[in-house]
């Protein structure tokens, strides 16, 4: 790019809006000029939008038609390196530039002028009574010197109502004044001393401060079990990463998680950071957008979508649980947070830390040929060791109709309770029970949208669609043959595990962890520090329970169905469940008391399972590299899916089969395609699904291709088409 960095006044512009268009607008630049990369206001129509100052205009339009940019907004232009990033990986995911622009600005009023709001500190005047109440605030503000507080804030630091602050507001004790909401976050210290490290742990910090201070690109694997301190470690590399002045960005993959990781951080370094994920209030993102982007919050912790805040000066970012799936986004944008962080890190010279217990095949397959560099924490922290594994066949044991513990593990969950230990039962399945059938007539009940059965959620008194969320009330009456009181639940969710649970042991306290219970991240935390503080004996959950969190007392977990992810024609179906077992057995036994784990199962000789039981994760990893490596797909090969959905079944095959035809830009790098075949799930609220599954080899111009192919496609009527590059789900 040789355009210029700043255009005067009446220059042609090219800007980028975030409208559904396939090209920049031409504008001129406003009084003053501006720069390259500015956020402006630009007429389109009759409507004002946003957009960026892309490059110089392109000048394809008649100049005489050609309006000014309205205003330039007051916040940080996008940088060089930011519009880079936003078109490698629009390239990439084969997304228009408009919907890229649009996850980086995902910060309402961008536009509007810093709002303000009613801050209090210590004031001139003297209040004519006074009492303990006025007493406390007084000298709150004293004891803060000069510090102003928002009103909540003093409240319920004096421990008064904000009606006695607004008391001495009155008499002019307290002053009361208009400040700008979007304020710099508070300072880290990095040199505040950390948690002495093992030598282990020391030699890791060591290794990743070094990486860190080469202020050049590169990718770590930070491998080690739960507990071993990963976290501990890689807050070094932020540490470092801080006092270098550069920005940190810990991604984390469960909005569950940043609460307690939160703590840990402001322990660590004496302020909270920079919070960024679905649950932060839209006054909050705006003021943390413009922070990041002038370089006044040095850390931000956040979900997936962090990834896309306009950095300053971006030198780490830590991936952690770097295996999980829900960096991969399925909606909309189709990205994995994971391999944009590389991405954006390669442009901007940072490290990457990818940190996991049980990394992805990819991930492992990266270090192994060198691409990424490996770093290994072995041992668990302290006394903690890894829990036992063992299988309990389920071929061999009794169990009654409608139940799922087996005589063996409920024995084992008796042993605890005996001696105040916690258990923990695990179950990935939400709701009461998965199939809902009549038994009169036969029939299940299904989504009227989907080809999906509708789950029961007895806790909630509704039936619910997991695929599109539809619910309804559980029916008295079966909905095809009208019969009475003859629908019966088939089948184990974590709700009615935790009934039976609570029968088999009606003195334990249960605690049932799905998170479809809780309303907010808030409640589910509070619950969780609960169960910590060891105010349950037995804890029933879905794969929430699989991530992360600290439970001292618990010393034995049983997987209710070790077999379930086995099932299903998903690629990575070994790989997952190997990960979710992994995981899961990692809860128990953290501190002090060393735990087991229990598998039930039906094929105890599966290799997966054998290899779970065996604790033998290379060998795991080797057999399945083996195995996708002579199938070619992941990560030995490429694939990309297609999906194609609309609601008359025939137009979207006729779709399907027209692109199956004409691939001749395929052909060309040696790509196949596979399909059209229905989608797993063939409905999804009330659109018929195809998909087509294209299969290349490493290193062709697969996004090329695939863009030279399904350019001539014009979509009729509701019918819609999505590529999923990478795809790590096959619905
Ligand atoms: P991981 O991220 O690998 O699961 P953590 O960093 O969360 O491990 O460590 C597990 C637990 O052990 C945490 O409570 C952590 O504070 C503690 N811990 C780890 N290393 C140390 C250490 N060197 N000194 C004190 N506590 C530690
Ligand atoms: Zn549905």
């Amino acid at each position: 790019m040789s355009d210029p960095e700043f255009y005067d006044q009446d220059a042609l512009v090219a800007v980028l809006t975030t409208q559904p268009l396939d090209r920049t607008l031409d504008y001129k630049a406003p009084e003053g000029g501006c720069l390259r990369g500015a956020f402006v206001e630009v007429p389109l129509g009759p409507r004002k939008v946003i957009g960026v100052v892309w490059g110089a205009g392109r000048g394809d339009f008649d100049r005489s038609r050609i309006r000014s940019v309205i205003r330039v907004l007051d916040v940080a232009p996008m940088r060089r390196e930011m519009a880079r990033f936003l078109t490698r990986a629009a390239e990439y995911t084969l997304t228009p530039m408009p919907s890229m622009l649009r996850l980086a600005t995902r910060a309402p009023g961008l536009g509007d002028p810093p709002s303000m709001r009613k801050v209090y500190r210590l004031g001139q005047g003297e209040p004519d009574r006074m009492t303990d109440a006025r007493q406390r605030v007084l000298a709150t503000l004293r004891e803060y010197g000069g510090l102003a507080f928002t009103l909540k804030e003093l409240a319920d630091l004096a421990g008064v109502t904000p009606s006695v602050v607004k008391g001495l507001v009155q008499k002019g004790a307290v002053a009361e004044e208009d400040s700008p909401r979007d304020t710099p976050l508070p300072p880290l210290d990095p040199e505040r001393p950390g948690k002495e490290l093992t030598e282990d742990q020391a030699k890791a910090a060591a290794i990743l401060r070094d990486a860190l201070r080469s202020r050049t690109y590169g990718t770590t694997l930070l491998r080690g079990v739960t507990g071993s301190g990963k976290t501990e470690v890689y807050l070094e590399a932020v540490a470092e990463c801080l006092r270098m002045g550069r920005q940190a960005l810990v991604l984390l993959p469960e909005i569950a998680l940043t609460a307690e990781f939160l703590t840990r951080v402001e322990a660590r370094f004496g302020a909270r950071p920079a919070e960024w994920h679905s649950g932060v209030t839209m006054t909050e993102r705006r003021r943390i957008w413009k922070m990041v982007g002038q370089g006044n919050a040095q850390l931000v912790v956040g979900a997936r979508s962090a990834l896309f805040l306009p950095f300053r000066d971006l030198g780490l970012i830590i991936v952690d649980e770097e295996h999980d799936t829900s960096y991969k986004q399925e909606d909309g944008v189709l990205y994995n947070a994971r391999d944009m962080a590389v991405l954006r890190a390669a442009i901007c010279g940072a490290r990457v830390v990818l940190a996991s217990a049980t990394p992805s095949l990819e991930s492992w397959a990266n270090a192994q040929s060198g691409k990424y560099d490996m770093v290994e924490l072995n041992a668990r922290f302290g006394a903690a060791v890894l829990p036992a594994m063992r299988a309990i066949d389920m071929r061999a044991e009794k169990l009654k109709a409608g139940t799922w513990i087996s005589p063996t593990l409920g024995g084992a969950v008796r042993d605890r309770l005996a001696r105040n230990e916690q258990a923990m039962l695990f179950i990935n399945r939400r709701g009461y029970a998965p199939v809902t059938l009549c038994r009169a007539c036969g029939q299940q009940i299904g989504c009227d949208h989907c080809d999906a059965r509708m789950v029961e959620h007895r806790f909630l008194k509704r039936l619910m669609c997991h695929q599109c969320g539809d619910t309804r009330p559980m029916p008295a009456v079966c909905p095809s043959c009208g019969a009475e009181d003859r629908l019966a639940p088939v089948g184990p969710g974590v709700e009615r595990l935790a009934e039976e649970a609570a029968a088999m042991f009606p003195e334990a306290r249960v605690v049932t962890l799905s998170s479809d219970l809780f309303g907010s991240a808030r409640a589910l935390k509070t619950e969780i520090e609960r169960i910590a503080a060891g105010e349950a004996d037995i804890i029933i959950g879905t794969q929430l329970v699989a991530k992360g969190h600290n439970f001292p007392l618990l010393t034995l977990v049983g997987v209710i169905d070790a077999d379930l992810g086995l099932q299903g024609s998903d690629l990575r179906a070994a790989e997952r469940t190997f990960q979710l077992m992994r995981q899961v057995a990692g809860r128990a036994g953290r501190a002090e008391r060393p735990g087991v784990a229990l598998l039930q199962t039906f094929q105890p000789e599966h290799p997966v399972i054998r290899a779970i039981l065996a604790g033998d994760e290379t060998g795991f990893w080797r057999a399945e590299a083996a195995e996708r490596e002579a199938a070619g797909v992941p990560p030995y090969g490429r694939m990309a899916g297609i999906i194609l959905s609309g609601t008359d079944v025939a137009q979207v095959f006729d779709l399907g089969n027209a692109l199956a035809r004409n691939d001749g830009a395929l052909r060309q790098i040696g790509a196949q395609v596979f399909g059209p075949a229905p989608a797993p799930i063939a409905r999804v609220r009330g659109r018929h699904r195809v998909r087509l599954l294209v299969k290349a080899a490493k290193g062709v111009a697969l996004q090329d291709a695939l863009a030279r192919w399904i350019a001539p496609i014009r979509l009729k009527g509701d019918l819609r088409l999505s590529v999923d590059i990478d795809p790590q789900s096959f619905l």
